[in-house]
């Protein structure tokens, strides 16, 4: 009956956008994540998740103290990132069975912030912003995906200039990662982040306008 019809209506409406954000390392993600987040689009950060997953107390941490040893805690019974990178890095065996702890978690998180973003309704579109979306085939969850691009010196250039990492280290991790001009051929959009941060501002600004004509669809 028309009861029922207008339900479905309001239903209709309510659906959300859910769309998948990703790049490479120091390609430019969290500075677009910040400007979507200015321009209304809810964001949500991955590694923000991963940070939660794994404070002291966690069923996550217990797991990888298991699989990669004690010697990824610091003192304070924290997980030391850059010790589980070391551990990792180059070791196939603890990389598996990090995999098998962390992303299928993070998944479930992603997704039931996007569950609130929807139930809420105050934004039609919402972005999950992931390194390693590709890499884990968790890209294929969204209805849309965008790639942060910019060429390798670029990244490399931008990660030196946050230091920490030696510039073999770095050339290291960009080569662990599906370069970027194979992750663009995933995009349903390319956002180019290989000019100024004002280029960039306006490309986000394209990025908005595109993603909630895609939501009106
Ligand atoms: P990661 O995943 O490795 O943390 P990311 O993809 O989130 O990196 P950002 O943190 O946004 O990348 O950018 C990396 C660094 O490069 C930051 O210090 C940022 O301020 C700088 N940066 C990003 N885009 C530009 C740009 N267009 N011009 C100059 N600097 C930039």
């Amino acid at each position: 009956g028309a009861g029922e019809s207008s339900l479905f209506l309001l239903w209709w409406d309510l659906i959300l956008l859910r769309v998948g954000l990703t790049g490479g390392i120091a390609s430019g993600k969290t500075t677009v994540s910040k400007l979507l987040i200015k321009n209304g689009i809810p964001v949500i950060d991955s590694d923000i998740i991963a940070r939660d997953l794994v404070k002291p107390g966690t069923e996550a941490l217990s797991e990888i103290v298991v699989a990669l040893g004690a010697d990824v805690l610091a003192l304070d019974g924290s997980l030391d990132r850059g010790r589980v990178g070391e551990g990792v890095f180059g070791d196939e065996s603890s990389r598996l069975a990090l995999e098998n702890i962390l992303p299928p978690r993070i998944k479930v998180e992603q997704d039931r912030w996007l569950d609130a973003r929807e139930s809420e309704g105050e934004s039609s579109v919402a972005v999950v912003d992931a390194a390693l979306m590709i890499e884990s085939g968790g890209w294929r969850r969204f209805d849309l995906l965008v790639v942060v691009a910019c060429c390798e010196e670029e990244q490399l250039a931008r990660t030196l200039s946050r230091g920490g990492l030696s510039e073999e280290a770095v050339r290291a991790r960009i080569a662990s990662q599906i370069p970027l001009a194979d992750k663009v051929k995933y995009a349903d959009r390319v956002v180019d982040n290989s000019g100024t941060l004002d280029e960039l501002t306006k490309e986000v600004e394209a990025l908005v306008a595109w993603l909630l004509e895609k939501a009106r669809e």
